[in-house]
């Protein structure tokens, strides 16, 4: 299947729009660029940039669009989500061939993004009947008190090229039961996959009558993010991206008092105990380390290995590594994928360089791929590095597979070794030691938003509430009570009584 035919098939046709609200009048007004493949280095297409004036027309349209979506009842917006599940699992095949061809990432990563948007449908279509506030036993005689949760109104959506489609399904998903429209700003790096999901949406939305406002999608450089920030119109900006932009987009929504959510950089560690199961630990840290080319927010980058098991696991480490199929993502024979533009090879180059410097030393990989099988420049040897704790590029998040391993004596030295980064998204811990494992997960152990035992860094699944601590931003999305981000709460007291007693006793005579 070509690439046309797929694009075809998601109904992406030609000429490729900046903004699909009106699509036909509005083009975008900005500069062109030519998307291509990191996979094989052809182009798929061109979309042309969003400018101000392009913002302001998808503004309009989902102003228009939320007083009618936060009138349907949260249940009536889960079907229409359901709705979107339908057309997804349809949809699964095109859609993660081109996630996959777009972002470089193997086809089976491409299919599970592809379902972890599914999941996420049929988690939000069973939290539309369960969007519960609580009630509260007044301290005044006939009184009732009780909280409930409103839409906050449009929620501003910036993502990042790494997970093309599931982090904007985790947010909007959620958003759009809780009663908010939203406005899309996804990678310009990969805007056909994400032009895709609006064109699957759209067709729920036509078939139910429903303005298209509901679901926006700008495609923009940092500046039309940056407008989403600014913009009083966006109550909630939910921004996934590096800890750079997270920043930045903290400081400006922060200024006219908006809400945020923030998935930021991850820099994730896992400890390899002396009583862990390596025949378990060994396939956790190949897929963590170089599962989606390292490229995940939370691939395994550091790997702390107690000193008993250091020099077997290192051995075993290497050998697995030597196995590892790097090629074109959507054959399914391969396990690794490129980056994805040279800018990323540039930067795993500058890293690997640094590292050696400061007393690093390579224990295989550490080069970029030639010939005709690489022709996008994009394709990487994925990397492990002898180092220790004091090498200052170990605290640094580099979106590529690189893995550090560093020994260690006690738990409790591998436990601050781990935390010793300014960022906290996921951790996991290998032990077969019930001690070890409680310790790990108490107060005291792991800092992160994610701490597992016995799996690996990555692969979270939909239902627990995804996210991190310190510089990874605090943000929480998809699951558990993760909705109560999207929407305001409101304490509410109803007298039904004759009187009117004030709290805490107060006497007003008139
Ligand atoms: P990036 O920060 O370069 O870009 C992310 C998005 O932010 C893009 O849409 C980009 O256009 C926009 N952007 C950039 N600067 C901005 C600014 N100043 N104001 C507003 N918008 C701006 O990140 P990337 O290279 O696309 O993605 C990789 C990063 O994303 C890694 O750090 C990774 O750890 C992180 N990430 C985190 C999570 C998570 O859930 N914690 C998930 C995926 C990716």
């Amino acid at each position: 299947m070509t690439i046309h035919t797929l694009l075809n098939n998601l109904n992406i046709q030609e000429p490729f729009y900046s903004i699909s609200t009106g699509l036909n009048e509005q083009v975008g007004q900005g500069e062109k660029i030519v998307i291509s493949s990191p996979a094989d280095g052809k182009t798929i297409g061109e979309v042309r940039l969003a400018e101000a004036s392009d913002y302001n027309a998808v503004i309009v349209k989902a102003k228009e669009a939320f007083p009618i979506w936060r009138t349907l009842t949260a249940p009536q917006r889960g079907e229409i989500v359901r709705q979107y599940g339908e057309e997804l699992r349809k949809e699964k095949e095109n859609l993660g061939k081109l996630v996959s061809y777009e972002m470089g990432k193997s086809l089976q990563e491409g299919y599970g993004e592809v379902q972890e948007m599914i999941d996420i449908c049929d988690f939000a279509v069973g939290l539309s009947r369960q969007l519960y506030g609580l009630q509260i036993h007044s301290e005044r005689p006939n009184h009732r008190m009780f909280e409930q949760w409103h839409p906050l109104g449009i929620v501003g959506i910036i993502s990042a090229f790494n997970f093309p489609v599931a982090v904007w399904s985790w947010n909007t998903a959620l958003a759009w039961v809780c009663g908010n429209v939203c406005v899309w700003k996804p990678s310009e790096k990969t805007p056909f996959s994400a032009i895709a999901c609006q064109e699957i949406f759209k067709r729920v939305l036509e078939r139910n009558d429903l303005p298209e406002g509901v679901s926006n999608i700008i495609i923009g450089d940092s500046s039309i993010g940056n407008l989403m920030a600014s913009d009083t119109n966006i109550s909630l900006v939910s921004a996934t991206g590096s800890t750079r932009m997270g920043k930045s987009v903290a400081e400006t929504v922060a200024k006219r008092l908006g809400k945020t959510i923030l998935e930021l950089g991850g820099n994730n560690a896992m400890i390899v105990t002396e009583h862990a199961d390596l025949t378990q630990a060994i396939p956790a840290i190949v897929f963590g380390a170089v599962g989606t080319a390292g490229q995940r927010c939370t691939s395994t980058r550091r790997l702390l290995v107690h000193e008993s098991q250091y020099e077997t696991l290192k051995e075993k480490l290497v050998d697995a590594y030597r196995q590892i199929r790097i090629g074109n993502p959507l054959d399914e024979n391969n396990h690794v994928g490129p980056l994805i533009d040279t800018d990323a090879v540039t930067n795993y180059q500058n890293t690997i360089k640094t590292a050696q410097e400061q007393g690093g030393y390579i224990c295989v990989g550490g080069q970029v791929l030639e010939g005709a099988m690489y022709q996008s420049g994009c394709y990487v040897e994925p990397t492990i590095i002898e180092a220790h704790s004091a090498m200052e590029i170990v605290k640094h998040e580099t979106f590529a597979p690189i893995l550090y391993l560093m020994k260690y004596q006690t738990l409790e030295d591998a436990i601050s070794l781990q935390n010793d980064v300014p960022q906290g998204l996921s951790s996991a811990i290998f032990t077969l030691n019930m001690r070890e494992a409680e310790t790990f997960l108490s107060a005291t152990g792991s800092d992160c938003g994610i701490a597992n035992v016995n799996i690996g860094t990555s692969g979270a699944e939909i239902g627990g509430a995804f996210g991190g601590e310190k510089e990874t931003g605090g943000g929480r999305e998809s699951g558990s009570d993760a909705w109560k981000g999207y929407m305001r709460r409101q304490t509410c007291t109803v007298n039904y009584g004759t009187e009117l007693p004030l709290a805490q006793g107060i006497k007003f005579n008139l």
